[in-house]
């Protein structure tokens, strides 16, 4: 570990990693090893999570491929020094900005979109111009060999580095030096990793988690909202960190719109989700007891409810009458539930909202401009969704990143570049005529000008 990180820094010394060639070839060799090798991909994600191969195919390898193209069209223009106007007391001079690459990464990466979060955030780090160690998730072993064996094979060696491991391995990986953590999976481990990295005054990027709500009101299209809150919710089992977590809806759509929910999930996963191709699996037992225990004992189920822990599945569950204080509403579920609650308007909506943690996403079906200005004024949430729930993921163009407890910093396009580089000020001022001479002391008192001056304006005195 320590060679390999040593390595990584010796690398990024020589100055390899700067010319914008160098990251092209990167980015055009990693588009190539996922095209290359997207069957054996899409089978390691479907061995670790019994994800359908369309939905790795779309939301994890093409969101990669996505990305590589949109950072590298754009990488000439951002790497360019940005030019700024110098104040009057300074001429003659010039300044600008320039972004540089912070040096070597380490990026954490979680099991539930064990591609895609490995990748996405390597590729704004190599349009930035760093190394990037990885250390991908234990609990989804499949891809991450695959991703070690892969990216050894189709990366500069020099630059990159995977390394495999568990919580003792990452809690030696985190005492390494590194310029920046970006570290994505839940909030507890994300304050050890903070932690770990204040000792070394390390910059982190912390994408976590949370309960993303919905709010439905009576004015929405409640067939749009069914089908698009199900999708949502119940793409990859639940195992999304923008997934729909609970839905807020005045009382008297509880019903109808946990019906329509549970027709959807009919209509997507048949009437034995347990024998769809397109429905994943819970990642390990750990998860599936936890979600288990979520689930209620009462009959307050709505639809679904079945669950086989040998096969660790967990049928797409739709869930009413729950109380604020029950267990599914005191964690992020992460899982095929859906509790639907009860609130009598908008306004207690964001109060309910509001009481709690700043969710990573916060999701709004409406047709009401008021409702939709209340939300974006007066919520705060990572990404906000008016009738789309996920949406904003999917958009190399839009920054990808919490708030508060759901996380710290953003990355995708221009805010990933950002995130993996120093701006850096520079400033020229010619050495004649020397008019910086009129700041050097001994100090001369200021004749103020009297009709200009203002009493609270600061005044030079004589030594
Ligand atoms: P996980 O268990 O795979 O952990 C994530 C990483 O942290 C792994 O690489 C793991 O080895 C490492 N890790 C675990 N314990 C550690 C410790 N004590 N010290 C150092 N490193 C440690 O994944 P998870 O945390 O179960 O992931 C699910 C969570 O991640 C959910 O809360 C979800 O919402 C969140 N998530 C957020 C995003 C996002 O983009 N914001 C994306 C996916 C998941």
């Amino acid at each position: 570990m320590n060679d390999t990180v040593a390595r990584l820094h010796r690398t990024f010394n020589t100055g390899v990693t700067l010319p914008l060639a160098w990251r092209r070839k990167q980015l055009d060799s990693m588009e190539r090893m996922l095209n290359e090798n997207r069957k054996a991909l899409e089978q390691a994600v479907y061995r670790d999570l019994g994800k359908p191969a369309p939905e790795t195919a779309l939301m994890e390898i093409k969101l990669v491929t996505n990305e590589i193209r949109f950072v590298g069209e754009r990488l000439q223009r951002w790497t360019r020094r940005h030019p700024v106007m110098m104040p009057l007391l300074m001429q003659p001079s010039r300044g600008w900005t320039v972004a540089e690459p912070k040096g070597v990464v380490l990026v954490i990466s979680p099991w539930n979109y064990p591609l895609m979060l490995s990748l996405e955030p390597m590729v704004d780090a190599i349009a930035a111009g760093n190394c990037v160690c990885l250390k991908p998730s234990e609990l989804s072993p499949n891809t991450s060999g695959l991703l070690e064996r892969l990216i050894g094979e189709y990366l500069d060696p020099r630059g990159f580095a995977v390394l495999q491991g568990a919580v003792p391995e990452t809690t030696k990986l985190l005492r390494q030096p590194f310029d920046h953590i970006f570290y994505t999976g839940n909030g507890k481990v994300g304050s050890i990793v903070m932690e770990a990295a204040a000792k070394q005054l390390t910059p982190v990027t912390l994408e976590l988690g949370g309960k993303s709500p919905v709010f439905v009101d009576a004015s929405a299209n409640l067939d749009v909202a069914a089908g698009r809150i199900a999708w949502g919710r119940f793409t990859n089992a639940g195992q999304t960190c923008v997934a729909p977590d609970y839905v807020l809806t005045t009382p008297e759509l509880v019903e109808p719109l946990a019906r329509k929910i549970a027709a959807f999930t009919r209509k997507f996963f048949g009437d034995n989700p347990a024998k769809s191709a397109s429905y994943a699996r819970i990642i390990n037992t750990k998860q599936f007891d936890r979600l288990a225990r979520l689930l209620p004992a009462d009959g307050e189920t709505f639809s679904g409810g079945e669950t086989d822990r040998e096969h660790l599945y967990i049928a797409p569950t739709v869930l009413i009458n729950v109380r604020p204080d029950d267990p599914v509403m005191q964690e992020e579920i992460f899982g095929p539930i859906l509790p639907i609650l009860a609130v009598r308007n908008a306004a207690e909506a964001v109060a309910f909202i509001n009481e709690r943690e700043k969710p990573l996403a916060l999701y709004v079906f409406t047709r009401s401009k008021t409702t939709r200005l209340l939300f974006e004024r007066h919520t705060s949430s990572g990404a906000l969704g008016f009738n789309l729930p996920l949406g904003h993921l999917l958009s190399s163009r839009l920054p990808f990143g919490g708030i508060g407890a759901s996380g710290i910093g953003s990355y995708h396009g221009k805010a990933g570049f950002l995130e993996f580089s120093h701006v850096k000020t520079v400033t020229s001022k010619p050495t004649f005529p020397d008019t910086l001479r009129i700041a050097y002391p001994p100090y001369k008192r200021i004749v103020a000008n009297k009709k200009r001056s203002r009493p609270s304006e600061p005044v030079i005195h004589d030594k």
